[in-house]
Formats: C-alpha cells, structure tokens, sequence
C-alpha cells in the first residue's frame, strides 16, 4: 500500500494475539522504508492466553500475511474446523451443527432452503443438514478443502481452525519480525497526550525511556491503556443481553483423533467448550457468576472431562478469567485504533474474538489515516467495527434466548428477556417467512443465521413464494440429486486424522 506520508511510525501496544496479528499484517501492507512499526509488549504483564477457535475468514488473514496453511497447523499445534456443535441449546436433549458453509445450491436466484422448506411441507422426509457438506463431513471425522469448481459439491464448503492462539502470536512474532518489525520487552506506565490536540505523542517506557510515535493501535488487552485510560473513551456493557462474565478454562490430554469441529454445550449457568487440537483438548465453562460460584464452575468442569472419558484428564490447574461483555463506544479515536480485547469482548460462543481483530486490521487499512488526526476516516471505521459487533451481539443472544430449557432460572430469564430490536425483527422474519436474509450481512449471512434457528426454533410457518414457481417433479429430482452428491463427496473424503497427520505438529 502507498504510504501518504504523514503517518511514518505505527506503534504497537500489546504481545498477544492481536499485538502480533498487528505486526504480522502492517509489515505487509508497508514495506519498511514506508512504516517504521514498533511493538511494544511487557513480560510482567502477560496475555490472555486463552483462544483456541476461528472462523472461515481467517484463512484470508493468511494469505494476506503471507502464511503458509501447512506450516501454520504444524506451528500451532491445529487442527480443522468444519463448524461448531452445540448441544443442548434448543431442546435440552438435543444437538446441532453450525456448520461452515451453504446448503444446497440457489435455484432460479431463490434461496436453497425456500425449496426445502417448500417440499417439507408436503412431506418430504429429508433433514437440512444432509444438504450441507461441512456438516455431514463433520459428523463422519471427515475433511476436504473447498473445490473452487461450482459443479462440485465442495465448492459449498469451507473450513477454519482450532490452535493454540499463544503459538499463533509466536508464529506472527516470527513473521513479523523477519519483515523488520521491532519489539520492545518494556512496561508501561504512562501514556503522554500533546497538549495541543489531545492525540497520543509518546509512552513513558520503563526504566525512564519515551517512546514517541504518529500512530497507536491499542492491543493492550482487557486494561485497555491506551483507548481507554488515557483518551478515556466508555464503555458500552451489554451484559443485560449476555450475562456470562466468567471463565474457567482447563486443557486435558488428548484421547481420540481431533474431530473437525468445536463443541459448545449448554450448562446449568452457562455453556462448556470443547476444542480439539492436535496434542490436547481446550475445555472452558462461560458462566454467569450470580447463578454458580467459581470452584463448583471448576467442579464442573472436571467432572464433565471424565464423564466423556476416563483417560479425559486435566493437563493443569483451572484458570479462571473475567469480563464484562461489551465494546468501546468508539475504537478508533484521534491517533490511536483499538483492536483485539481493548476494543470489547464478545464472549467466544461463536470464536469472533480472532476475526474482530483481522476485520479492524483489514478496516484500518482501507482507511488508513493521512494525519495524526484523522476524524473523517475515523468516522467511517467506527461505525463499519460497530455495526459488525452489534451484528455478532444479535447472533449470540439468540443462542441464548431461542432456548428451551425450561425450569432452569438463568434459561427461563433470558428466553423471556427483552432482546434488541434489530434481533426482534429477524426472529419475526424468520418465524413467518423463513427470511434468513437481514440488513448488514457480512459475518454471518443467510447459511449462518439458517443454521441456529433452524436448530433452536424449528422449521418456520412460510418460505419465499417464489420457490412454488419450479414445477414440482422437477424439484423433487433436484432435491434428490443434491442430497445423493451431498452424501457420496462426504464418503470420499479423507478422514480428519488422515489429513492431519500431514501436518504434523512442530513440538
Ligand atoms: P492479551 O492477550 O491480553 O494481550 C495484551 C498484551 O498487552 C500483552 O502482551 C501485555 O503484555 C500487553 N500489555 C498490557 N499492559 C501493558 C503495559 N502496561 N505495558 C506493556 N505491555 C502491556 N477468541 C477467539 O477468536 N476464539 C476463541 O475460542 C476464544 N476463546 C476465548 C475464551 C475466553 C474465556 C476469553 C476471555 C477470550 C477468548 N477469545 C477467543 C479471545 C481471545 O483470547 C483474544 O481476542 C485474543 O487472545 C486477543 O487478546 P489481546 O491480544 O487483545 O489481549
């Protein structure tokens, strides 16, 4: 990218995910002759540490930064991700796939689903995940990449993953570093704003030394130094919506070949994640702590690692963490971008975290700015970021409150809480019409928003009328022949393990 000149030395603030994604992505957007970057990270101060599962997007993260998926799974200890299984969400007794990917194929311009949909009603037997390929891939221990011809039935597909998030930074340290990033191992422990206009001028390193820079970006994590304390931006806490402000995460030893998909199980106060990576299992319990207390989330925990199996044992000691789910109520403001957990936090229910921090890099390129103040450019980043978090924030309290866990009281409350009119009316599109389609798509889109109502409300009362226009026998072959190839590219795909073992893991 041409750099326009005014802005010649990035400084970033924070060593965890997204420090080093930050690196990684602006050492190749600029060339260093463009862009002095600098990184400064503190070892007294450490990460998170916790994060273990993506989405689709981050396969183009990649590629941008320049790395190679081999490398990447043998780095990070990783493993594919086809979608997320969440059990007990809807019906207590019951389980669905969020899977990656589309359902069928659109007919004539109209949704796959408005025919399924259409055929159901007459009776037809078939369920919709046996048109979705990532699902039933999924299910079956299976893997492939996505076919980039339209005839083939992978072409549906698409594919994420599961790594250790702390090896992922130290993998991006690499790269960036190679590409003349410089880091600094120091703390600290104040922020200077010029007098004059308020944007950031230096950091006050320890011991006594100033670090001065054109721009900020702010991946200091939870404390949030920069966007937070020192240009004293708010806070916007929609823990009235997502309650959950607790964690409790433990890894345990590996027992079976990883499955290509995460496990997201609702529990008495909250839900419980499984994450399969090559070496070990990550295992966490999101809580909300007025409904359960710290040890017995941990009791919890442990005792659901043995009840799926005996050799299901914990690697180390619970680690508990806090939050309070939410988002600045602006993330970029003067000379300063605010990305990764300083930004907000959405709880991990669907691993948005990773790719809130490549889609503000990816934002903050587009609108990179040409003065140290740059309100304009801002302007715009602040409400793309902010639309994209209220998007997500809709998408996890209908997990919640589609819920039909009847008799449990933290359930009871959020199936009866109010929820954001913007969810309100998709809830109600979806009910009469089988509309998936909303305004502002661009995380989840129609295939996304398919699955979890489909698995926690059921099938809705209408479908888009013009699905009736396709004759009825021509349907029904349709139908037939999409669930046939559906069903025989699952069986011809490799098996997870047998794919993995290709990229086998560095340690
Ligand atoms: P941190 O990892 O906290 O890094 C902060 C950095 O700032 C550190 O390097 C620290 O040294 C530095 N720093 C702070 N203060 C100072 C100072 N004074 N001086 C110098 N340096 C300083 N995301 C997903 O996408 N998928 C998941 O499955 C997922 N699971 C999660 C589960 C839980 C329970 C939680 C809480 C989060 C999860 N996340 C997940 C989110 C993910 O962990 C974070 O988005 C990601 O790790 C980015 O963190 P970060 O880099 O913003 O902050």
């Amino acid at each position: 990218m041409e750099n326009p000149g005014k802005i010649s030395h990035l400084v970033i603030v924070g060593g965890g995910t997204a420090g080093w994604m930050s690196a990684a992505f602006f050492s190749k957007v600029f060339t260093p002759r463009q862009m002095r970057i600098t990184l400064v990270e503190s070892a007294e101060i450490g990460t998170v540490g916790v994060g273990e599962a993506t989405i689709p997007p981050i396969t183009f993260f990649n590629q941008v930064v320049g790395l190679d998926e081999g490398r990447m799974l043998a780095a990070t200890e990783g493993s594919f991700k086809l979608g997320i299984e969440f059990v007990g969400w809807g019906d207590p007794a019951g389980r669905y796939m969020h899977p990656f990917g589309n359902y069928g194929t659109p007919m004539d311009g109209v949704s796959f689903h408005a025919y399924w949909l259409r055929a159901r009603q007459r009776g037809y037997k078939a369920e919709l995940f046996e048109f979705s390929l990532s699902d039933l891939a999924a299910k079956a221990g299976r893997f492939d990449w996505r076919a980039e011809d339209p005839r083939d039935p992978r072409a549906a597909m698409a594919h994420a993953y599961h790594f250790d998030a702390s090896l992922y930074a130290k993998l991006l340290r690499e790269v960036a570093e190679g590409r003349g990033v410089q880091r600094l191992e120091r703390t600290i422990r104040g922020v200077n704003l010029d007098p004059l206009d308020g944007t950031i001028a230096s950091l006050a390193l320890d011991p006594g030394e100033i670090l001065a820079g054109d721009f900020f970006i702010d991946c200091s994590g939870f404390r949030s130094l920069l966007i937070g304390e020192a240009l004293k931006v708010g806070y916007d806490d929609w823990s009235q919506f997502l309650p959950a402000d607790r964690a409790v995460a433990v890894p345990s030893a590996r027992y079976e070949d990883p499955i290509p998909y995460t496990r997201a199980i609702a529990d008495k106060a909250g839900w419980r994640w499984r994450i399969p990576l090559q070496h070990r299992t990550g295992n966490g319990y999101v809580y909300v702590s007025d409904h359960i207390g710290d040890d017995e989330a941990a009791d919890v925990l442990l005792a659901s690692l043995a009840r799926e199996h005996p050799e299901n044992k914990a690697l180390a000691d619970p680690r508990f963490l806090r939050f309070a789910t939410g988002r600045r109520t602006r993330s970029r403001v003067k000379n300063c971008a605010a990305i990764g957990l300083s930004s907000g936090f959405l709880e991990p229910l669907e691993s948005t975290s990773i790719h809130l921090i490549q889609h503000g890099l990816i934002k903050l390129a587009g609108s990179f700015p040409r003065a140290k103040d740059d309100p304009a450019a801002a302007g715009i980043y602040n409400r793309i970021l902010g639309d994209e978090m209220e998007q997500i924030r809709d998408f996890l309290i209908y997990h919640y409150h589609a819920n039909r866990r009847v008799g449990e009281p933290l359930w009871d409350r959020l199936r009866h809480m109010a929820v954001p009119d913007s969810l309100r009316e998709k809830m109600e599109l979806f009910r009469t019409r089988g509309a998936t389609i909303f305004p502002n798509q661009t995380i989840f889109q129609e295939p996304n928003w398919l699955a979890i109502m489909m698995g926690q409300a059921g099938e809705p009362e209408g479908y888009d009328p013009l699905a009736d226009l396709m004759d009825e026998r021509l349907l029904a072959e349709r139908l037939h022949h999409m669930r046939v190839a559906c069903r025989q590219a699952a069986d011809r795909m490799p098996t997870h393990a047998s794919v993995l073992a290709r990229f086998p893991a560095d340690s």
